[in-house]
């Protein structure tokens, strides 16, 4: 098991999956999964607006990365290949100051 290692990180969550049969059990169903993701969203914001540990915040957002992998593997779509040519995207969008802070994106509105 290599900690740095994408394959082994999809792996574990892959076997997760499997020990609790989400396929079978509706653990993979893509509305359910946005639900869950939103929960934890909500435990990250909690996180920010309450002032908690560093070491919390960080744990909530392993639970998000978890189940941003297991959509992945529920969906069916190859996250690592998304996240890389994503940030080819973004890499060569403009950014601007908006209300007072940094903001990158395509700006089509104007
Ligand atoms: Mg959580």
């Amino acid at each position: 098991m290599n900690p740095d290692s994408y394959q082994d990180m999809l792996a574990v969550v892959q076997a997760f999956h499997d020990k609790h049969r989400f396929r079978e059990t509706g653990g993979e169903e893509l509305a359910y999964r946005v639900a869950l993701m939103t929960e934890e969203l909500g435990e990250i914001s909690a996180c920010v607006t309450k002032g908690k540990s560093k070491e919390h915040l960080a744990e909530e957002c392993a639970d998000l990365l978890i189940l941003l992998l297991g959509t992945a593997i529920a969906a069916d779509f190859d996250l690592r290949r998304a996240f890389w040519d994503k940030m080819k995207k973004i890499e060569s969008r403009e950014s601007r100051m908006i209300n007072g802070r940094i903001r990158v994106s395509e700006f089509r509105d104007t």
